[in-house]
């Protein structure tokens, strides 16, 4: 009798709750086995995806803080790369947040080298480009260093640097946050400034009174502030819309109690930009200025198909997907307010979802797009968006390469709980609405995780396919064999050289992908990159000797 040794010990065939032998594989948070990814992409992951909320198995403060020591170590190897890549990512617009850039930034200032430390200091207002982006940045330096010369530089910088005129729209729009005002900044840094700006800052740290608001041209960038000020005493809401419409007054300097009048979010809504629009919606339907068939829902459908001017404003998908799902529901997340949602608003924020990606030209390959919706995905927030979890993003994300590639095929997968094998064709298309997508993905049953089965699943069905991209947190371990040893087999019977995308939907260090394998690329899941990653990865023809094809 011979003891079946390698059904113990196998290259090709091992059990996730071990490592393939020879490997570099790490033990995950569910005591699988997995890859790891380096620390530039994990830096990604956490810029795109951040930290806030935790994860199924980490709490925030676990994750931000592993977060932190992978930056540090980037910021350890190379200071200027990892600045280069948090202004790059960050000035983009590729992340739903900026808030993580903003910290890395800080962390950068503080803790690298003097090259680095000037590096990150003149990327400021790259990353910084409000107010509010400005007040996060100093709160985060705190915890790294102290009030030293170029930090006053690079903040005193930031205010010298802006027209006056945009200046004052900083001063008056973004007051302040977390404890920090342009009071206590203009205070600190002590930054010089002439003319106008000079008033401006005078009057935002309360020493300097402005001249009347009717002795201003409109052109002033004085202006702005006395309009401002003028809204705080004003008698009627006819006044406000007059100081709306002469002086361009955005909403955060309208007092609370005008801002349940239609007639001012109308004045508001001419010249309201983007994100500012997708998050007041509901509001704007409870005040009953949008109505259907109504004038200003036509000017709300115009402004989100204006695909250039969507680009411009730099509005996430995510933000696309979350004001979707939260005026299709009719009800506010944190309080009581309901509202009737306006069909037409809810097929342009549908629309502009996929619009808010690169557009790419399909790569016609095979596609199989892999949900897994084990229980751990739907226990993961998303960039600490409350109430939407990774299972439920990741049928968002599926859709937008399900929009571009015709030949696509879309599953989910667990390790038990629907199909015979844990593996079945969800019924979702570009064609059904993300609120409802989202919500048929969030209902599924949850099991285990198995991240083989989308390979063994093709296998099975003798489905070709020339790209699998999973949708994953990577913390797989119930399977008889590892996704790479699935993947493998699935290239040596079919003959096809399939690659596999691991879409990273949490901020870990785990994933599927084996580093040693050109055929295999990790992809931060809501960065808005993903179609040209996707597409130039699925073009690459030559994967040159790496391709796990001989061994
Ligand atoms: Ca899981």
């Amino acid at each position: 009798m011979t003891i079946p040794y390698t059904h113990h010990f196998s290259t090709r065939i091992t059990p996730q709750s071990e490592p393939i032998p020879g490997s570099k594989q790490i033990c995950n948070s569910a005591g699988g086995y997995c890859f790891s990814v380096d620390d530039w992409t994990r830096l990604d992951r956490f810029l795109i995806l951040g930290s806030e909320g935790g994860s199924y198995y980490a709490t925030e403060r676990t994750l931000t803080v592993q977060n932190a020591e992978a930056v540090r170590r980037c910021v350890a190897a190379d200071g200027p790369r990892t600045v280069a890549r948090i202004a790059v990512v960050s000035e983009a617009g590729r992340a739903p947040n900026n808030d993580p850039a903003v910290f890395a930034l800080a962390l950068a200032a503080g803790m690298g080298d003097a090259a680095t430390r000037s590096a990150a200091l003149a990327a400021v207002p790259r990353v910084c480009r409000t107010g509010t982006h400005l007040f996060g940045f100093v709160q985060a330096s705190e915890g790294f260093r102290g009030w030293g010369r170029g930090l006053k530089r690079a903040v005193g910088a930031w205010y010298a640097d802006r027209e006056p005129r945009e200046l004052a729209y900083q001063l008056a729009k973004y007051q302040q946050r977390g404890g920090w005002s342009h009071r206590d900044l203009l205070r600190l840094c002590h930054v010089k400034l002439t003319g106008p700006a000079n008033a401006a800052a005078q009057w935002a740290v309360g020493k300097g009174g402005l001249p009347g608001l009717e002795t201003l041209a409109t052109s002033d960038p004085l202006a702005l502030l006395a309009a401002f000020e003028a809204a705080n005493r004003a008698a009627t809401a006819a006044d406000i819309v007059r100081l709306i419409h002469e002086h361009g007054l955005v909403r955060e300097c309208i007092p609370t109690r005008w801002l349940t009048d239609a007639t001012v979010w109308d004045a508001l809504l001419e010249k309201m930009p983007l994100g500012a629009m997708v998050r007041n919606l509901a509001t704007m339907t409870r005040v009953g200025l949008l109505a259907p068939r109504g004038d200003a829902v036509e000017r709300v459908v115009a402004a989100l198909g204006d695909h250039e001017r969507l680009r411009r404003s730099r509005l996430h998908p995510v933000s696309l997907l979350v004001a979707l799902r939260t005026y299709a529901s009719g009800r506010g997340v944190r309080g009581a307010g309901v509202w009737n949602p306006v069909p037409e608003v809810l097929n342009a924020l549908d629309a502009a979802f996929y619009a808010a990606f690169a557009h790419v030209e399909p790569t016609r390959k095979r596609w199989l797009l892999a949900l897994d919706v084990s229980g751990s995905m739907a226990g993961s927030m998303v960039a600490g968006v409350p109430n939407l979890s990774a299972r439920e993003a990741s049928a968002a994300m599926a859709l937008v390469t399900a929009a571009t590639e015709p030949a696509h095929h879309i599953i989910g997968f667990t390790g038990y709980g629907h199909g015979a094998n844990g593996a079945a064709t969800l019924p979702i298309s570009p064609g059904h609405r993300l609120d409802a997508v989202t919500q048929m993905v969030g209902g599924l049953p949850m099991g285990p995780t198995d991240c083989a089965l989308p390979m063994l699943y093709a296998l099975e069905r003798e489905l070709a396919v020339d790209v699998f991209v999973v949708y994953t947190d990577s913390e797989t371990w119930h399977g008889a064999v590892h996704p790479v040893q699935a993947l493998r087999q699935y290239r040596e019977r079919t003959g096809i050289a399939a690659k596999l995308v691991v879409m990273g939907m949490v901020s870990n260090e785990f994933t599927l992908a084996d580093p040693d394998d050109a055929g295999m690329l990790d992809v931060v899941g809501f960065d808005t990159a993903v179609p040209q990653l996707l597409g130039q990865f699925a073009s690459q023809d030559d994967l040159g000797d790496r391709t796990g094809l001989t061994f």
